[in-house]
């Protein structure tokens, strides 16, 4: 985990946006107390999937996710710490195989600085509290926001309304 990331959405950083001058123009009031494991207690409290996504920056395969075509009315929580990070009304199919939202729970989601390739802009996110790795942001998602959460279904735990 990138300690800098981790300050400042300790800090206080707003909802994740692609640019830093969004994430300044942002903050949230809210200040989020982080929660801090050693590698051994992660892996006692976590599956080995859910260690690599979270702990490892790994990506869960495309469409094994049964969180994929969920369309229940709730919150997705980080399943390291339970922090609120999607409101199920953020939800929506993009196709790609990884849950997706459009949005996240202002200043839950820390995003690093944007990252250019020659064919798409992306920045990665993790849980504002754990420091937790759980997907990557795309620019190609649809209205209000114009952003793609994607997100890695095994590293969220679905809570109903
Ligand atoms: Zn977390």
């Amino acid at each position: 985990m990138n300690r800098r990331l981790f300050l400042s959405a300790v800090a206080g950083t707003a909802c994740a946006r692609m640019l830093p001058e969004a994430l300044a123009a942002d903050a949230a009031p809210e200040r989020i107390v982080p929660v801090v494991k050693s590698e051994s207690e992660w892996r006692a409290v976590l599956t080995p999937e859910q260690f690599h996504v979270l702990r490892e920056e790994g990506t869960e395969r495309a469409f094994t996710s049964p969180l994929n075509h969920d369309k229940r009315k709730g919150t997705f929580v980080c399943a390291g710490c339970a922090l609120p990070l999607f409101d199920s009304a953020t939800k929506y199919d993009s196709g790609t195989g990884w849950p997706s939202f459009y949005d996240c729970i202002k200043g839950h989601v820390a995003a690093q600085s944007e990252i250019r390739t020659s064919y798409y802009a992306y920045s990665e996110y993790h849980c504002a509290r754990c420091g937790g790795h759980h997907g990557h942001i795309f620019n190609d998602g649809p209205k209000p926001t114009g952003l793609r959460y994607c997100e890695n279904g095994v590293a969220i735990r679905f809570v109903p309304a």
